[in-house]
């Protein structure tokens, strides 16, 4: 089988092609102009993972929600129901940048954090 993907590494947006096998084993990866996109290509195709941005809800705060991510990239497969289980989610003001908002969500071992801050109201 043949895949053919955008490497997001950097803004060049390389065009790969990997060759898998039957039993999806990476024959081999071409297309790539650095070391990156080949790492990139094989994630992919084994174990994608993605970044989770979002809003969680903060109580007792000058606003209602604050802004949030993933400190580290999640397995593709859980990333509904990562924000899905943000949405029940209220951490109480104040809020400062870097705080976890959620740690080892849904056990992937990766925490929330936040990416702004909120005073209390
Ligand atoms: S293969 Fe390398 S140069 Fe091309 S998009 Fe990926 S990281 Fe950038």
């Amino acid at each position: 089988m043949t895949r053919n993907i955008i490497c997001v590494a950097c803004p060049m947006g390389c065009g790969i092609t990997v060759e898998l096998d039957d039993n999806n084993e990476i024959i081999s990866v071409t297309g790539n102009t650095c070391k990156r996109g080949d790492a990139y290509a094989r994630t992919e195709c084994t174990n994608p993972v993605r970044s989770l941005t979002t809003t969680v809800k903060v109580s007792g705060g000058k606003g209602p929600v604050v802004p949030c991510k993933s400190a580290g990239a999640i397995p593709k497969g859980k990333i509904i129901d990562c924000a899905k289980a943000l949405c029940d989610v209220e951490i109480p003001a104040p809020v400062k940048i870097g705080d976890v908002v959620c740690s080892d969500i849904l056990g992937t071992g990766i925490d929330i954090v936040a990416t702004n801050h909120c005073d209390k109201a």
